[in-house]
């Protein structure tokens, strides 16, 4: 028999709209109606779960809510026969942790069309280091691959590299084979993706134009791009001629200052990247690559794990910019 009431992360709007977060009780039939109950035995931290416990009502319009848009964990009810009580699944992105209670609870309820069963070969934590991060990064360097970028074209730049989806795309990358630039803003990250592949590491003032030109010194094949802003800007006036760009990110900045020809001079391709509304087929193929051919090995290099209890001082981080790597969250 499953249990009535479960831990989870609650953010409440206080009437004079402060936030706060706490530790609390919460039923299991206040969740919302749904195809699939799960178990949550693992979650993960990412920029927008931030977001939404600071209370950005771009990412959560309601509160109180539970946080979490990463979710690993096991079947315990399901009204889809495609799914089975004690089946391993994980669920990414589409309205998990943004208004449906997510994964910073132990149970979540979610319609079917979400599930995603674990590939055999990863693990219910595994899968929560990749998360949504190493899933945008590999959305993104599935773009390259699908666009034509191959390994001996040049280097790639990745951008915000010492974060959640800029390490897990240095470390994809790199394992694919690319020479991976790498950006960061944290010297004391350097050790850290060069441990993960980077052939070099960058300052972020690398990638700051002052010039103001339309268009800039080709420097590279393509680009991951997490940041936005000044920096994508900059990146997409030096890159190589019929060169691509993937922007998934705003931390820097939502805006894009930026003229016609880079596309129309030099063939530049801008990808966007939406892993939240991704199709099941790809969303599939992706994490069967995790399993297979894209598999890491140093993960333990760049991630780790914290508890509930611990995920404040974390969020603080993230929203600062200071995250490393991945933080899973372990909710068992
Ligand atoms: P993280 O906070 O883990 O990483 C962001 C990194 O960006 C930081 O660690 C820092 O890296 C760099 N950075 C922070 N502030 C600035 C700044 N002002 N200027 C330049 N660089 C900066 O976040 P995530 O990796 O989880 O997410 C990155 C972005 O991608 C976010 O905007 C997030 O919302 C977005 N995202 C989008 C998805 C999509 O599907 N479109 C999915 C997942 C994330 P460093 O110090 O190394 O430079």
């Amino acid at each position: 028999m499953s249990p009535t009431s479960f831990r989870a992360m609650v953010v409440e709007e206080t009437p004079d709209k402060v936030f706060v977060r706490r530790i609390q009780e919460k039923k299991i039939h206040d969740l919302p109606e749904g195809d699939v109950l799960i178990k949550v035995h693992y979650s993960s931290l990412n920029y927008k779960d931030a977001l939404s416990a600071a209370g950005n009502k771009g990412v959560t319009r309601r509160y109180p809510h539970t946080p979490g848009i990463d979710a690993s964990g096991t079947v315990v009810e399901s009204r889809d026969p495609a799914f089975e009580q004690g089946d391993e699944v994980l669920v990414t992105g589409y309205d998990l942790g943004m208004n449906t209670p997510g994964g910073f609870g132990q149970f979540i309820r979610v319609p079917s069309e979400w599930v995603v069963p674990l590939p055999s070969n990863l693990s219910l934590k595994t899968s929560m280091i990749y998360g949504t991060a190493g899933f945008t990064a590999g959305l993104s360097l599935n773009k390259l691959i699908e666009a034509g970028v191959a390994p001996d074209d040049g280097d790639v730049l990745v951008t915000g590299a010492s974060g959640g989806v800029g390490s897990m795309a240095v470390a994809l990358l790199s394992h694919c084979g690319y020479s991976v630039v790498a950006v960061s803003g944290k010297p004391q990250a350097a050790e850290m993706l060069t441990a993960l592949g980077a052939r070099q590491v960058l300052g972020r003032e690398a990638v700051t134009d002052t010039t103001g030109k339309p268009l800039l010194i080709q420097r590279w094949a393509a680009c991951v791009d997490t940041v936005g802003g000044n920096v994508l800007s900059y990146v997409l006036r030096s890159t190589h001629r019929h060169g691509v760009v993937t922007c998934c990110g705003n931390v820097a900045s939502a805006d894009l200052n930026i003229t016609v020809y880079p596309f129309i001079l030099r063939g530049i391709s801008l990808m966007g990247i939406d892993s939240a509304t991704t199709e099941m087929p790809l969303r599939s193929k992706i994490w069967n690559n995790f399993a297979g051919p894209w598999q890491l090995t140093n993960l333990n290099r760049f991630s780790s794990t914290i508890a509930l209890e611990n995920l404040d001082e974390h969020i603080a981080r993230i929203l600062a910019g200071g995250q490393m790597g991945r933080r899973v969250v372990q909710m068992t």
